[in-house]
């Protein structure tokens, strides 16, 4: 049948097009085409060890969102992932090492302009415990490494100056790098420069680019959530979404969030913040998905909250945002869960296609059959086009540290 279309091919048009071995595999590796102006990238990197989200802005404005090191507990119990590429690096290196590559060519090669923190657990900022030796007097994990290693204009995080939020006892409870994390920032203050801020729920304008705004108007970042309170969608107002004391609250309900706009295109990352109540935890005021995604509206790609954790990723939060694209950012065999993953397929939800992507494949054997649904594992990159008017997907290797492209999507039209 082959031979018979080759002879088609070769009366109608030409004799190159049956000269190809099309069967072969291709053995050119292929790169991730480079950024340029008016392009945004989202890239979430995968450590294995938590999120990492490095983002370039339209103009080539840097942010990294996130720079986890949950450190060795989980994987020394056979209950979390390994460190990718491999272990002769920390995560924070690793993560600081990927910025370098793809921000080299941009306005801001090498450097970031903001870094932001949505919470204060090690998944999301670093852990003491495996912190390496410095030499400016604080350890090395997470954010203290990457900012170690590359210059951070300015970091925001939920509880600056007073690290007070709700209590000075309550903040510093579920923040094991507290200690090391206020050396560093003032290390960095005194001798880099380094600009800090406190994340300011509701407002429109605390990550604004730096190079050259006034060619993308239709580019914007909403801050959604942060500390308990969602904003009301009029102005910069916000409120508080529980009732109960404070004290019950956990991290996790504390999670900053923001919703990215250019043009049609809308991104949300929330950190962990959980969806349904849990019985493990005091407060019984855990469903915060539902007001924030109820104000932000749909979106094209979802960050899962909690990675996929099976208090996250509500029915709710799902009808009120319909992603296109889902991408779980995954340290532990259980994320992302079964049960999230069920309504994360479910079209009854919402109708439509959607993408499932993940950053490692360490949640295979929990999955079973239904890890099938997603894509290659590895680091997952969304490119945005001119005006935000498509996109595509593309999933990096992670496992070599060659950042060879493993899959990519179509460009997708909004
Ligand atoms: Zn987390």
């Amino acid at each position: 049948m082959k031979y018979i279309n080759c002879l088609l091919i070769m009366a109608a048009t030409t004799v190159a097009a049956c000269s190809s071995k099309p069967e072969e595999p291709a053995t050119v590796k292929e790169s991730l085409p480079e950024w340029q102006e008016g392009y945004m990238d989202i890239h979430h990197i995968s450590t294995g060890r938590g999120d990492a989200i490095l983002v370039i802005m339209p103009d080539g404005t840097s942010w990294l969102q996130d720079a986890g090191d949950c450190g060795t507990s989980w994987y020394s119990t056979g209950q979390g992932c390994a460190l990718l590429p491999n272990s002769t690096r920390s995560a924070g290196e690793w993560i600081a090492e990927y910025v370098r590559h793809f921000t080299a060519g941009t306005p801001s090669a090498g450097e970031l302009d903001y870094a932001w923190l949505t919470h204060f657990h090690g998944d999301h900022i670093g852990d003491p415990e495996t912190a390496l030796k410095g030499d400016r007097g604080y350890r090395l994990t997470g954010i203290t490494m990457v900012g170690d290693m590359v210059k951070i204009h300015r970091l925001v995080d939920r509880a600056y100056p007073g690290y007070d939020i709700p209590t000075e006892t309550l903040c510093r409870r579920e923040f094991p790098l507290y200690n090391e994390y206020r050396l560093f920032t003032d290390w960095q203050m005194k001798n880099n420069g380094m600009e800090m801020e406190g994340f300011e729920v509701g407002s429109d304008d605390q990550f604004r680019m730096v190079h050259n705004p006034s060619a993308y108007g239709n580019f914007s970042v909403r801050n959604l959530c942060g500390n308990g309170y969602v904003w009301t969608g009029e102005g910069t107002s916000s409120e508080k979404m529980y009732s109960a004391d404070p004290s019950t609250l956990d991290e996790n309900m504390y999670s900053c969030g923001v919703v990215i706009q250019y043009g049609k295109f809308r991104y949300w990352n929330c950190g962990d913040i959980p969806g349904t109540n849990w019985k493990d935890y005091s407060s019984q005021e855990r469903t915060f998905e539902t007001p924030v995604s109820k104000v932000c509206g749909p979106v094209t790609v979802m960050k899962l909250d909690h990675h996929g954790t099976f208090d996250s990723t509500s029915e709710e939060c799902l009808k009120n945002l319909q992603p296109k694209e889902m991408i779980a950012i995954s340290s532990h065999v259980l994320q992302p869960y079964t049960e999230s993953v069920r309504r994360m397929m479910d079209t009854s939800i919402y109708p439509g296609e959607r993408g499932l992507y993940v950053t490692t494949d360490c949640s295979r054997d929990k999955l079973g059959d239904l890890f099938s649904a997603f894509k290659p594992a590895g680091h997952i990159v969304v490119r945005v086009y001119g005006n935000g008017d498509s996109y595509q997907m593309y999933v990096l290797d992670a496992k070599t540290g060659t950042y060879d492209v493993i899959y990519k999507s179509g460009i997708k039209t909004l």
